[in-house]
């Protein structure tokens, strides 16, 4: 392996796993700073693939191809979640991967990654593991109702998770998640959620975006709205909840932490985390026109080791995702004064589907 500790020249090919929006986004950063990418993805029709310089089409468990991409590539980083975390560590005996695959690992579990947030001295909604109907009875009488049942592995956008309103609905939610190992989890009666989008670099840099307040119609992010509806001290509180996360996984690159506010007394607040993504993130989508660097940039440079600067927005803004066939009203949305809009060259609209997303920009009113 060359020396890891080098910033990365310009000319380097930095492999993606993943061909998503998000891969795609990264790409188009990275050829910004000259550098190349391969992505690896196991369906022809990914996005990422259209602004790409080199591809593989494979299954993430295709070890001959696997092999040829480490030989072909500089770095490797990640652009979903959900990729095998044996994929990413067998990449990382050859070359560099960052996140590292073992923080793959453990986002990949919802009780192993809850229970690592809470040991840093996180607040988290009440929660426990369950692996079947008897399980969940008795967790949910300790909880309380409602709750949320939500699949151990593989839930992203609200998928694998169903509400428990009251003991009757026990059955029919343990089958609505297929049966699957699962965290039994409070519901969270939030005032608003937010996000803290930190990067750090392998040399412990540490840098923040903006706290970013999200809108959710059914489990998927509708918008992202900056600055947050929040106080100075939860914002605070937040990019410290963030920076904690990333040095205790001494984690390079950019990580999103999603964060509940609830009410604490009469008009205090108080954070419990959600959840932990090891990637760029919806949720930071709007840096790409707010802010002196964007989210993709600044993670290809934590995975380059190139200096990380830090962030200054320039603007508020709302960040607002185009699903299914809301895309079709791309001319009019394109005609829209200080709006900027980013479409994902997807085959195929489907309900849902985020397809692109706009980010419509105001002069900055404050922090
Ligand atoms: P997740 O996949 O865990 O990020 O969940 C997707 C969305 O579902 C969250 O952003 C929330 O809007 C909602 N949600 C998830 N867990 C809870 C909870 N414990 N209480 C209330 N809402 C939740």
């Amino acid at each position: 392996m060359a020396d890891t500790s080098l910033p990365l020249p310009p000319g380097s090919t930095i492999g993606i796993l993943g061909g998503g929006q998000l891969g795609r986004m990264l790409s188009m950063a990275a050829a910004r700073l000259g550098f190349r990418t391969h992505v690896y993805c196991p369906d022809p029709d990914s996005p990422a693939f259209q602004v790409t310089d080199r591809r593989t089409v494979a299954p993430y468990e295709d070890q001959a191809a696997l092999a040829d991409f480490a030989q072909a590539v500089d770095a490797v980083t990640y652009e979903f979640e959900n990729i095998p975390s044996a994929t990413a560590a067998a990449l990382a005996r050859t070359v560099r991967v960052e996140p590292s695959p073992s923080i793959l690992d453990m986002t990949q579990d919802r009780y192993v990654e809850k229970s690592f947030i809470s040991r840093n001295g996180l607040a988290v909604a009440d929660f426990a593991t369950v692996s079947g109907t008897a399980e969940i009875e008795a967790a949910a009488g300790r909880i309380g109702y409602p709750c949320i049942l939500k699949t151990r592995r593989f839930g992203y956008d609200g998928k694998g998770q169903t509400r428990v309103e009251r003991p009757a609905d026990i059955p029919d939610a343990w089958s609505a998640i297929g049966g699957k190992p699962a965290i039994l989890e409070a519901h969270v009666p939030f005032l608003r959620e937010v996000s803290a989008i930190v990067a750090r670099g392998s040399d412990g840099t540490l840098r923040s975006f903006d706290i970013a307040e999200n809108r959710h119609e059914n489990g998927i992010l509708r918008s992202t709205t900056v600055p947050a509806g929040i106080s100075a001290a939860t914002a605070e509180a937040a990019r410290a909840a963030g920076y904690r996360l990333a040095e205790s996984l001494f984690y390079t690159g950019v990580v999103a932490v999603e964060l509940f506010v609830v009410a604490d007394g009469e008009d205090g607040e108080r954070l419990l985390v959600n959840e932990i993504a090891p990637r760029v993130h919806n949720s930071g989508h709007w840096t790409e026109d707010a802010c002196s660097i964007s989210q993709f940039e600044m993670h290809m440079r934590a995975v380059a080791n190139w200096p990380l600067p830090v962030p200054f927005r320039h603007s508020d803004v709302e960040m607002t995702n185009l699903l299914g066939n809301e895309v079709d009203n791309f001319a009019k949305i394109a005609a829209l004064p200080d709006t900027r809009i980013h479409l994902y060259g997807k085959v195929g609209v489907r309900p849902g589907r985020k397809m692109g997303h706009i980010n419509r920009l105001a002069p900055l009113r404050g922090r």
